[in-house]
């Protein structure tokens, strides 16, 4: 009895706190409250709006305040050797990777993330992309292109030879195009097989290696090579891509797999994990989403093979530093493994 008292005068004395708050805004006049509340709104707007749009020096941004709370922000500028970034755009793809003296964008999400993108690329001290990989067109990997193309100096877009029938008629598509032509870019259409020095390490097209009726399995699979360690980064091809890229000969073996399309079903079948055999699996994946990413089936699929599971939605960006034989690996978020 003495105890649930107690709470009972706890409860009642929190509610009288927040009550007399309460009566005391309610008994200022209603002009001064109707400024007062314009006031909070216009802060919320500006705060949302410095961060999204203007980011005027020496005024917070929310990144700002998160980061100053301790929220996150415990990646740092990663300097020197290969490090390869999954970072966290929600429902979409974005991968970068540094060498000494390379850079390699690899898509970039939904249009809503560019100014995040280009801040996490900046954050690397980052001025130039040598290589921009679209492995798309959908929005979800390259909704804002166009944005990072126009603020870096950028070496060569890399994007896959869509069939007429199966060309983009989006705006992303249309401002990607036009940043391309506006800054005379160049663009090389993805052949696979065609290798890319970074330094000490390679970088391999292995897709698409035919035409298809879904955008998706033109995605282009790419893959690192630094020393010992290997990344296999592979877009959204489905299990038929998948299966026409094992095929081709190409060696799919990576000890940290991009997992294909955000843990659809439509990918990831059981031959061409096998054959990739990796020992990280990342899912580039936004938490809610729509489509149901990822699957239940997947991640069971990828449990069964013992493998260490990193999720976008789970640890904010990740990054994985390679010296050639080990992998030092950070999560924006606190996550235990
Ligand atoms: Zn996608």
């Amino acid at each position: 009895m003495g105890s649930s008292n107690t709470n009972k005068n706890k409860n009642s004395k929190n509610t009288v706190s927040a009550d007399s708050i309460g009566k005391a805004f309610l008994a200022l006049p209603k002009n001064v409250r109707i400024v007062i509340i314009v006031l909070l709104l216009l802060g919320v707007l500006f705060f949302v709006l410095n961060d999204r749009f203007f980011r005027i020096e020496g005024i917070p941004t929310w990144g700002d305040l998160y980061k100053g709370a301790g929220l996150s922000g415990n990646i740092v500028a990663v300097e020197g050797g290969v490090s390869v970034h999954f970072v966290d755009v929600g429902q979409g793809d974005c991968e970068l990777i540094k060498t000494d003296s390379k850079t390699v964008l690899i898509d970039c999400g939904e249009r809503e993330y560019f100014s995040d993108v280009i801040e996490y690329i900046k954050s690397q001290n980052i001025e130039r992309l040598d290589y921009v990989v679209v492995t798309h067109p959908h929005s979800d990997h390259m909704g804002g292109m166009s944005y990072i193309l126009d603020e870096f100096d950028i070496g060569t877009v890399i994007m896959p030879k869509v069939k007429e029938s199966k060309t983009p008629t989006t705006n992303a598509y249309k401002r990607l195009l036009k940043s391309v032509s506006d800054k005379s870019i160049s663009v090389e259409y993805a052949k696979a097989g065609t290798e890319y020095k970074l330094d000490d390490a390679v970088m391999t097209l292995l897709s698409p290696v035919r035409d298809y009726d879904d955008l998706n399995n033109y995605s282009i699979a790419v893959k690192l090579e630094h020393g010992g360690n290997s990344f296999l980064f592979t877009g959204d091809i489905e299990k038929t891509a998948e299966t026409d890229i094992l095929n081709s000969g190409a060696d799919v073996s990576a000890k940290v797999l991009k997992v294909a399309h955000h843990g659809s079903t439509t990918s990831s079948h059981q031959a061409f994990l096998d054959a990739v055999y990796p020992t990280y699996a990342v899912i580039e994946v936004g938490s809610p989403n729509d489509y149901g990413h990822p699957h239940d089936k997947i991640i069971e699929r990828l449990e069964e093979m013992e493998l260490v599971i990193y999720r976008t939605d789970i640890c904010g960006n990740i990054v994985f530093i390679s010296d050639g034989s080990d992998f030092e690996i950070l999560t924006e978020n606190k996550v235990n493994y």
